[in-house]
């Protein structure tokens, strides 16, 4: 068989890139040696700081793939979510944590492992338990860390006693302090100070189609909502460009206070009527903060989806 991709969404996070590092060494730990895991966007800083601190090398990245390519997916399933040519694309196999996209379709039969846990990587040391693939270093520290980010240190509704249970015993094999070492990597992905507005709206970005409304929510971690809202003239018409140039309905863009664990959105599109009745508020000046709003995943697309 030719060489097998592995790799997570588009505008990867943590826990994409690590999954698919792991998953590669897992793989291979089982004996399937033709695999590669790959990237197919570019490294955030919170990711960067995790892969310099357990000092792994990024995954090569990809544009398109070609028909036929072998493919595994981690930590996502929807075609809008997945590389150019992911349509023609063989996939073997699909490991994550969200629910099935109406995009995902395959022809041949596949192995498809999801769990409800707040984080993928949670299912790889799982798996990594029950195959006994030995689990080191560094494999331990990029797991924990896409746990610390996806579950922002355990706090988001996400969240489930599995991810709290496996992130304890791989911090003893990284021997970091999950809260110091959690919270140093997370605020190295607050740093969003060199990014253009547009840069901005795709650090963290994905795309949804529920009955034929097209929309994207994107997410950004800060410290300081306020400072991130200095922008907020230069943030919209990003937003209105992206959806002009994508054909879309709908832009939600949340602004996450990672201390306080609220939220502040702004909104772009033709349908904004879909999130205020969702969120059942009144946007003031295409804004409206949402308390207690950290998960996109749990506590904003469903509630939109409800609303299409
Ligand atoms: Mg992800
Ligand atoms: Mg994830
Ligand atoms: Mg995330």
């Amino acid at each position: 068989m030719e060489n097998i991709l592995i790799f997570g969404h588009k505008n990867p996070d943590t826990d994409s890139i690590v999954s698919a590092i792991v998953l590669e060494k897992m793989e291979r730990a089982m004996g399937v040696n033709n695999v590669k895991a790959c990237r197919i966007g570019k490294i955030n800083k919170e990711t960067k700081y995790a892969l310099e601190y357990f000092n792994v090398q990024e995954p090569e990245y990809i544009e398109e793939i070609e028909e036929g390519q072998y493919v595994m997916l981690v930590d996502h399933n929807g075609f809008d979510q997945s590389v150019k040519g992911i349509e023609k694309a063989e996939i073997l196999k699909v490991i994550d944590h969200h629910n099935v996209a109406e995009s995902f379709k395959t022809d041949s039969p596949l192995e498809y492992i999801a769990m409800p846990f707040g984080c993928n990587s949670t299912i790889l040391a799982d798996m990594c338990r029950q195959n006994n693939i030995p689990v080191d270093k560094e494999m331990a520290g990029l797991m924990l860390s896409a746990i610390i980010s996806d579950t922002l240190l355990f706090k988001s509704p996400t969240c489930t006693s599995a991810d709290e249970e496996v992130a304890k015993e791989l911090a003893k094999i990284a021997e970091v302090d999950v809260k110091k070492y959690g919270l140093d990597m997370l605020k190295a992905g607050t740093d969003l100070s060199e990014f253009s507005p547009s840069e901005l709206i795709n650090i963290d970005s994905k795309t949804y189609s529920t009955n034929g409304v097209k929309y994207q929510v994107a997410q950004v971690n800060t410290a300081s909502i306020e400072d991130v809202l200095k922008d907020k003239a230069e943030i919209e018409s990003a937003m209105e460009s992206f959806i002009k140039e994508n054909s879309e309905d709908l832009f939600v863009f949340l602004i996450t206070d990672i201390i306080e664990n609220d939220s502040q959105i702004i909104v772009s599109g033709s349908r904004k009527d879909i999130v205020e009745k969702a969120f059942g508020v009144k946007l003031e000046d295409n804004m409206a903060c949402l308390i207690g709003v950290v998960s996109r995943k749990k506590q904003v697309v469903p509630v939109i989806d409800k609303n299409i």
